[in-house]
């Protein structure tokens, strides 16, 4: 059987192979919680499916509207919040983030990928047109 691999696995693999690049540097300050919901990020492991609070990397202005892959415009997030996010907004996403996920994840201790859906959900029918 073919081995599963995921973006954040090679990620991790291209820092090694070059320290002094883009994924070098960024890996470099990695932290421990979701930049959006600060929940506990977990390593990807090569060859598993990702989990809800699996580390991924999430461009702030998404690379299909011009962001690059630059440290200034990656984030570290959690698979639920960056899986939700898709190609919104970043600031709409983050003021959500501040005020439906964040208390999730203090109650909780977690923030899963379904309880991510259905609060933006909820939320983006409140936006006004
Ligand atoms: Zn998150």
């Amino acid at each position: 059987m073919a081995k599963r691999s995921n973006a954040s696995y090679k990620v991790k693999d291209r820092a090694k192979r070059n320290p002094d690049g883009v994924w070098g540097i960024f890996c470099k300050n990695l932290e421990s919680k979701c930049h959006y919901c600060r929940q506990n990020l977990v390593e990807p492991i090569s060859g598993k499916n990702q989990t809800y609070n699996t580390r991924t990397f999430d461009h702030l202005i998404p690379a299909s509207g011009g962001g690059g892959t630059t440290t200034k415009n990656l984030l570290e997030t959690c698979s639920a919040c960056n899986n939700t996010r898709g190609t919104s907004d970043y600031l709409t996403f983050a003021i959500f983030a501040e005020f439906y996920l964040r208390p999730q994840v203090e109650e909780l201790g977690l923030l899963t990928r379904h309880n991510a859906n259905r609060l933006w959900s909820t939320f983006k029918n409140k936006i006004p047109d």
